[in-house]
């Protein structure tokens, strides 16, 4: 039943009067005038339990109102420090300015023509950034989708059409999304894939170098899993090795050094499409544009979505022309892949990634949280490892007896966090990380003092 039209009006009218816009003029605070559901956020929750499929979970219990800089403002007034960027999609802050002006210039332009039928200005001048700021200097092409994980069964399309093969290598760990193909290719059960079966075929999985726990070096690491694809798949038959170069999802997991490049290498030399998965990686997160840099590798294709367009959905392939010219007009695209505003805050947001200091921003961030999680660490055993680049660092929570992971602890501090207004996201297969993926628009103060409530809620768990 839907609520009476004047009603509904006068409440927005409410909203908005009593809640300042989002984006960089927000107050920078932790400001808590509720507990952690506010009656007003209850209100909202109980109609989304009401309303939205169980399947569609959330992690903080707020019904936010606003959001820029490093918080997120919620229903009843309470200001949350934000640790997350909405998983890596806010890179350049929330309602960011230059964003917001390009896309109210779009939308008062035109709001879509499908792309396949009248083609416009933005999404090829995407595509052309896409081409010049992704690694390697040779020809690129790219395409675009609505998400990451349509960008992620697009390039298995590409690799296909380009290779006549069929096989695909994804690594223990590793995240690609929740469609079907992704699915397969993701590595864990739960939640991703439990009672959502039968998946893609042709998926195979290798393990990954994952130096915390399996102690070898990147070398032994990928020799470990270029013999497994050798004996159990067969480079004759495989189109693609796709890979997040530091894993997300599967708990900001760095690979040892040397691994990256000899899968790249291997790959060159077998005729397959080497895949960089850089949907959570990619636009400055990680102190580099992509994370491939930091390893120095050069992928056949990348594929990018999240911080690419500042907040709005967008998603792209991007790779060697000849590849991603192999497939036959009409065999890529979708009704709304590339939308002109989108497209337009993307043009925004790369801009405000190449001129605005966005690397080195995220340098310092992963400087701060690096050595303060460091602190915590040399201080309280139970944090294993602090590990990642740039503003894309994890803290995995162990037993420090046995070094077994300890998703209990992980579970209770970030919701400890939470609870005192610092909005944290876990990940990793055994649930024991807790991840930090603070907007780089965030102030050194609120940093360090979501910091301080992380260490104070683990020192209570
Ligand atoms: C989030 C993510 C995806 C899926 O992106 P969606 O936009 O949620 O479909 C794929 N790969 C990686 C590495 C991701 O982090």
């Amino acid at each position: 039943m839907s609520r009476p039209l004047t009603l509904a009006l006068m409440s927005a009218v409410d909203t908005v009067t009593e809640t300042p816009l989002g984006g960089p003029s927000l107050p920078q605070e932790r400001r808590l005038v509720t507990s952690i559901p506010g009656p007003r956020s209850q209100e909202l929750l109980d109609r989304k339990s009401g309303a939205v499929a169980a399947g569609v979970g959330h992690t903080a219990p707020v019904h936010a109102v606003a959001a820029g800089g490093g918080v997120i403002v919620d229903a009843d007034g309470n200001s949350l420090i934000d640790l997350g960027s909405g998983i890596a999609v806010t890179t350049i802050g929330n309602a960011h300015p230059k964003v917001v002006e390009a896309v109210q210039a779009q939308v008062a332009q035109f709001t879509h023509t499908c792309f396949m039928i009248a083609p416009y200005d933005g999404y090829v001048s995407v595509a052309e950034a896409l081409n010049r700021i992704t690694p390697g200097d040779h020809a690129k092409k790219s395409a675009l989708f609505n998400s990451g994980a349509e960008a992620v069964e697009n390039a298995v399309k590409i690799a296909r059409k380009f290779t006549g093969k069929q096989a695909v290598v994804a690594f223990d760990h590793g995240y690609h999304g929740r469609t079907n193909l992704t699915m397969a290719l993701t590595a864990k059960s739960m939640p991703y894939k439990s009672g959502f079966g039968p998946f893609a075929s042709e998926i195979y999985r290798a393990p990954l170098s994952y130096p915390f726990r399996d102690g070898l070096s990147g070398a032994d690491a990928a020799k470990k899993a270029i013999s497994i694809i050798e004996k159990q798949v067969g480079a004759d038959n495989l189109a693609a090795v796709i890979i997040e170069p530091i894993q997300g999802e599967g708990g900001f997991i760095v690979p040892a050094d040397a691994f990256l490049p000899a899968l790249v290498e291997w790959c060159r030399a077998n005729g397959v499409v080497f895949i960089a998965d850089e949907i959570q990686t990619g636009f400055a997160r990680t102190g580099e544009m992509f994370a491939s840099e930091v390893f120095g590798i050069v992928p056949d294709l990348i594929t990018t979505a999240k911080g690419i367009a500042g907040g709005l959905p967008l998603a792209a392939v991007t790779g060697r022309a000849e590849i991603m010219d192999a497939s036959h007009a009409g065999g890529l695209g979708g009704t709304y892949g590339g939308n002109p505003i989108a497209c337009a805050a993307a043009l925004a947001a790369i801009d405000v990634f190449e001129n605005d200091g966005m690397i080195q921003r995220a340098r310092e961030i992963g400087a701060i949280l690096t050595e303060r999680l460091g602190g915590i660490q040399a201080a309280d055993p139970r944090i294993g490892e602090v590990r990642g680049h740039g503003a894309m660092i994890a803290a995995e929570f162990v037993d420090p007896e046995t070094g077994e992971p300890d998703p209990a602890l992980t579970a209770a501090v970030a919701k400890a966090c939470i609870a005192e207004g610092v909005i944290v996201l876990t990940c990793g297969t055994y649930g024991n990380v807790i991840r930090f993926l603070p907007p780089l628009s965030i102030t050194d103060g609120l940093l360090h003092e979501g910091i301080d409530v992380v260490a104070a809620a683990l020192a209570a768990s």
